[in-house]
């Protein structure tokens, strides 16, 4: 439910209606807006006493909310969130690049691609130190010493960055680190990690399960927004299919579906999603075309040597390619790129 208070209601009006929805055995969530505060109320199902809610004379109406999930809502929240990350921020109008290598792997790796993600206009260096490799044969990444390479390109370039927390064990580690987390799509229902990336404070690139649908990504959300962390981006990264000329399906319909039900931004990342170099530019505008705040590109200086994803990885000069082609995409569905 959520109570939407009188315009202009006063702090102990508030207070009030709060004490009211303890009483009744749930927590109040207030979000103030600019003339008219709303109280989530968050407790088990079903929810009781909304005729009780409706009566208090603070109050000017109690809203069913119709979807599992509350503050991921757009019934909850109708503008869209804008996350920060650093100098840059993810939402709104504004298509947002986040790119880099798959895994790191050296500093002049790094180095190489994050200059070449900065002139080609990109605004997040990610990189990842924790692999989470579907054999435990192949190259598990270097570590602390990978998040210490990516922190300290991304300050020689200038860009904020982004690489995965694969399990709570790394977190406080990781979180030091970068300026944004993400969860893997291995990841998208560990609810332990869920909350307790959320309670670093920090902004969560949250990547959608590979077979997971679009309730159940937002219910993930959730579990982050529940935590008092607002700043969540999902990304949709490709789905499990029956079809086997792609690594993955990457799910356009998603997007608008997303964008419908929930106010959180929401990015596309082809190369996970292709698995395969020459369709990932396609694959990046048509994320865009259908609406997409940013894409997620994996770069590499040199992709035969790549010790992960080597296959769906671009060269720099590819990857400027695609930027400038998606800045045209951007600007033909009236968004911007710069
Ligand atoms: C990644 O982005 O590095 C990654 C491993 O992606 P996903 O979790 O989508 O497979
Ligand atoms: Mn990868």
């Amino acid at each position: 439910m959520i109570v939407i208070m009188k315009v202009n209601a006063s702090q102990a009006a508030i207070d009030r209606v709060q004490f009211e929805i303890e009483k009744l055995g749930y927590i109040p969530r207030p979000a103030p807006g600019e003339s008219r505060t709303l109280i989530g109320v968050i407790g088990p199902k079903p929810l009781r006493g909304k005729q009780h809610l409706q009566a208090l004379p603070e109050v000017s109406d109690v809203l069913d909310i119709s979807t599992p999930y509350k503050l991921a809502s757009r019934e909850w929240q109708p503008q869209d969130t804008i996350v920060k990350v650093g100098n840059t921020s993810i939402g709104g109008n504004k298509v947002s690049v986040i790119a880099g290598p798959c895994s790191i792997e050296s500093y002049e790796q790094t180095k190489i691609v994050g200059e070449a993600v900065k002139s080609a206009g990109g605004h997040i260096l990610r990189g990842g130190a924790f692999k989470p490799r579907t054999s435990p044969y192949s190259f598990q990444g270097l570590g602390e010493e990978g998040l210490k390479i990516l922190k300290q390109v991304g300050l020689e370039v200038n860009l904020p960055t982004v690489t995965e927390v694969i399990d709570t064990e790394v977190l406080e580690m990781t979180a030091e680190y970068t300026d944004m987390l993400q969860i893997g799509t291995r990841n998208m229902q560990n609810y332990t990690l869920l909350k307790e990336a959320a309670r670093t404070g920090k902004p969560i690139l949250l990547k959608r399960g590979m077979s997971a649908t679009v309730k159940e990504t937002i219910l993930a959300a959730e579990y982050i927004l529940n935590e008092g962390n607002e700043q969540v981006t999902l990304c949709e990264r490709g789905i499990r299919t029956f079809v086997d000329h792609t690594r993955n399906t990457l799910d356009v319909s998603a997007i608008p579906a997303f964008q419908r039900l929930s106010h959180l931004p929401v990015i596309v990342d082809p190369s996970h999603a292709a698995g395969k170099r020459h369709k990932v530019l396609p694959l990046a505008l048509a994320g865009v075309a259908a609406g997409a705040h940013g894409i997620m590109i994996e770069v590499h200086p040199n992709p035969e040597e790549a010790l992960s994803d080597g296959p769906q990885q671009l060269v720099p000069a590819d990857f400027k390619d695609l930027v400038d082609r998606t800045r045209m995409v951007a600007e033909a569905v009236g968004k911007r790129l710069d």
